[in-house]
């Protein structure tokens, strides 16, 4: 068994190469023959172009051969090696292969969600060019700025650079008009002014500058610069483009480590004892809202990284968590971050620096899972609850699970963070596979917000109509906003109106290819639907019966934003979600406002539900904790459970306290009862007995074949054809399968969705199933079908 770590050794000859295709759904790998002459620089490991039916496609080279799976005669041959050097390592093709197999997809498929886009395109970085004034720059300057205030206050024409002739200006080829950024802009005219406008500029400045914003604050181009770089009196320095997220200031106040409290560093001792050991151990951290699991996280980090080892934090979007990565950068110099807003070759580029080791922590959303690190110590999976965890495209995998196995196939520790564990989760820590480790108060000893639940239903019993806040939830605005506190408004639903129905014939106004009821949004004067994005005027009358009125029923945030205005006339109210959010920037800068106290009422989706940390937020409504209660998922009182309790800790973090105010038409539902009584393990073991009666995970393992396309007829059919051949081939015990049924959402952008579920309580049971499907054509895109597996599906939507 070769050093798994090493990079493979050359071909040394060998005739043959095993090919997993890149974008391939099919689970084999082919044979291709390896020209003479490219003996020694196809590897494993190494990418690599061949034919493949009429086309060329990527491959990666798996394994080399004597023999290949066809006649050697008519084996086809290798086109060409890609990239410089192999770019997947021994270790990652068993962790893809794993992958493969576990998520039934092509090996290939897996090896290309591991590797960016940039770094498979070899895309490279953008970078500006960066002036920088050097000493002698400095002293022209200030000579310049005397004569100028001599000559009253312009720059003279006859400058001291005026003593270099235009004709010995020559610019490098490489570098004119250069810059990824576009092109240089030739200089408007020869006089030599520019030259001088631009040092003075600079040093006008606080520092370095880039070319551009230089040459615009100069009001010149920016060409005359290569003149001042020839003269050293400045320095042109490349930079890559930053990451908005990295330009975010430090947290100076995280930049310390504090005295952990008792349960932090009961928690942390066994997980600093297993990186001790550099063994695989997986922990699960349950700890309350601001109990302090970043802490634990932070020290358990120093730790590794005081090994020489490297760490890779998952969270669950990172977009939307600046105020923790400005934690992480504020205790560790090199923290590498990927979101899913960086260009490709910014991505590339964190690629390489995680694989050259000089990134010793990696932060990012799920597929950070799969950073080139060289020697892992730790993966922390924050919030490891939370549903975007899984990718809904192929490979399907759930970045925690991955993160499990990963640290299994490296020896590394695994720290799964949550207030509200994902059952399964939790089931692994009761059954001891993982080791479980509780933070059951808060910093400080604060205490956990009291929780008010408010009955819809008696307050359309008491006021004859349904209000859109309750009184009991205006009281408290109305006095939080009087002491001056914050207010969050959590509604999981965006625009203003979510249903539009006739009073007569009681007809749905839906979206024309899917079947959903539309959405209006009042900004947008349009009725949108939240799938296909389709959008159709707001109807005025009933276009089935001609009779009726529309009437407007369900609420979403953007009524509520309204509502809120008009029943509190002047204060600073602002909306967060994906519609009101355009980009990072519009998140960061809402959350700035909320920090410096520019906002004091915030109405958002589940944007507003994680990880938000202000003190002076005392208030936070619900302003309908069912939304996801009516769902057909198994897991629907989980989800409610898990949102409720994490809303609710974004309220009393500081020393003035805090209220939840949920309102709701089940105020007696265990999820919701649960909530408020902040107990976790009294919902887990309610649910978990509703589980194992019924059969669902964490107590079975499951797999979705979801089959879309347009004539509901063959989709139907594809899906009967899936049931019953899963049926022959499954085990007399131990396994079930539901359905076929159309999809709770049964038609998206015309496609009608029918779904087959096969449950069993071991995966030994699953695969008997599975490998005769998958070696059949069922699965296969034919007729305009498709078929979509899904292990441990997430949704059932
Ligand atoms: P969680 O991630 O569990 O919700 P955080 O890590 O955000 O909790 O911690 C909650 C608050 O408590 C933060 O403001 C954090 O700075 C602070 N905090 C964490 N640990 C300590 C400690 N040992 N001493 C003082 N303050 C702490
Ligand atoms: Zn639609």
């Amino acid at each position: 068994m070769p050093d798994p770590s090493s990079t493979p050794s050359p071909a040394h000859g060998a005739a043959f190469a095993s090919v997993a295709v890149a974008d391939l759904p099919i689970d084999r790998t082919y044979s291709y023959a390896i020209p003479g002459a490219m003996r020694e620089t196809v590897t494993v490991g190494r990418r690599v172009e061949v034919p493949f039916g009429k086309a060329a496609r990527a491959g990666y080279v798996v394994a080399l051969t004597e023999t290949p799976d066809c006649p050697p005669e008519k084996c086809r041959s290798i086109v060409r090696a890609l990239d410089r050097e192999p770019i997947v390592d021994l270790r990652m093709l068993e962790f893809t292969r794993w992958i493969a197999d576990y998520y039934c997809c092509g090996w290939g498929q897996a090896l290309d969600a591991v590797l960016p886009t940039g770094v498979r395109r070899q895309t490279k970085e953008k970078t500006l060019r960066w002036v920088i004034l050097t000493e002698a720059g400095r002293a022209r300057a200030a000579e310049l700025g005397r004569i100028a205030a001599a000559g009253g206050g312009r720059v003279p024409t006859s400058s001291p650079l005026k003593e270099l002739p235009p004709d010995r200006i020559t610019i490098p080829v490489s570098e004119q008009g250069m810059t990824e950024d576009g092109p240089v802009p030739a200089p408007a005219d020869s006089s030599e002014t520019p030259p001088a406008t631009l040092l003075g500029a600079l040093a006008a400045a606080d520092g370095p500058l880039p070319a551009e914003d230089l040459a615009r604050r100069a009001g010149t181009s920016s060409a005359p610069l290569l003149t001042l770089a020839k003269q050293g009196l400045v320095r042109i320095e490349k930079r890559r483009v930053t990451d908005p997220l990295l330009e975010m200031p430090l947290d100076l106040d995280a930049a310390v480590p504090p005295a952990l409290t008792a349960a932090q560093a009961a928690a942390l001792r066994p997980i600093a004892e297993a990186v001790e050991a550099r063994t695989f151990r997986t922990f699960l951290l349950h700890g309350v809202t601001g109990s302090g699991k970043t802490e634990v996280y932070l020290q358990a980090l120093a730790r590794v990284l005081a090994q020489d080892r490297q760490a890779i934090v998952l969270v669950p979007e990172i977009a939307l968590t600046p105020q923790t990565v400005g934690r992480f950068r504020a205790r560790f110099p090199n923290v590498a971050v990927l979101h899913s807003h960086l260009a490709e070759g910014a991505r590339a580029a964190q690629w390489s620096r995680i694989r050259s080791g000089e990134a010793q922590i990696v932060i990012g959303a799920r597929s950070a899972v799969f950073a080139p690190t060289r020697s892992l110590g730790l993966i922390v999976v924050d919030e490891e609850h939370e549903p975007t965890f899984k990718q809904e495209s192929t490979p399907r995998y759930h970045a925690r699970d991955v993160a499990v196995k990963r640290a299994q196939m490296e020896g590394a520790v695994v720290i799964l963070g949550s207030a509200t564990p994902a059952l399964e989760s939790y089931r692994n820590a009761l059954q001891g596979r993982y080791t479980l480790l509780r933070m059951p108060e808060r910093v400080e000893s604060r205490p956990l917000p009291p929780v008010e639940i408010c009955d819809l239903g008696a307050e359309f019993r008491a006021q004859k109509r349904y209000p859109l806040l309750s009184r009991q939830l205006v009281l408290r605005i109305r006095a939080a906003l009087a002491n001056k506190e914050q207010v969050l408004l959590f509604l999981n639903r965006r625009g203003f109106v979510t249903l539009l129905i006739c009073s007569e014939c009681k007809m749905v106004f839906r979206c024309r290819r899917c079947e959903v009821a539309l959405t209006v949004h009042k900004s947008r004067d349009a009725a949108i639907c939240h799938h296909c994005n389709e959008r159709q005027p707001v109807p005025r009358g009933c276009p089935a019966c001609g009779a009726g009125r529309i009437r407007q029923l369900g609420v979403g945030t953007e009524r509520i934003e309204e509502e809120v205005r008009r029943e509190f006339p002047g204060i600073a109210a602002g909306r967060m979600d994906s519609d009101a959010m355009k980009s990072g920037r519009d998140y960061t800068h809402m959350l700035g406002g909320l920090r410096i106290g520019e906002v004091d009422l915030l109405v958002g989706t589940q944007m507003i539900a994680k990880g938000l940390d202000y003190p002076n937020v005392t208030v936070v409504g619900v302003i309908t904790a069912d939304t996801a209660l009516h769902l057909k998922d198994f897991r629907s009182a989980e989800r409610t459970f898990q949102l409720l309790t994490q809303v609710a800790g974004r309220a009393g973090r500081g020393p003035r306290g805090g209220v939840v105010c949920v309102q709701t038409f089940h105020p007696t539902h265990y999820a919701i009862a649960a909530a408020q009584t902040h107990d976790y393990e009294g919902f887990a073991a309610r649910e978990l007995e509703f589980r194992k009666l019924v059969g669902y995970p964490p107590f079975t393992r499951m797999v979705r074949f979801v089959v879309e396309g347009e004539s509901s007829g063959d989709v139907e059919g594809r899906a009967r054809m899936i049931a019953e051949t899963a049926a022959e081939h499954l085990p007399a015990e131990g396994g079930d399968i539901l359905g076929p049924l159309a999809c709770p959402f049964p038609r998206i952008r015309d496609r009608w969705r029918w779904h087959v579920c096969l449950r069993a309580v071991s995966r030994a049971t699953l695969d008997a199933v599975l490998r005769p499907l998958r070696a059949g054509t069922l699965f296969a895109p034919r007729h305009g079908i498709t078929v979509t597996v899904d292990v441990d599906p997430q949704s059932m939507l």
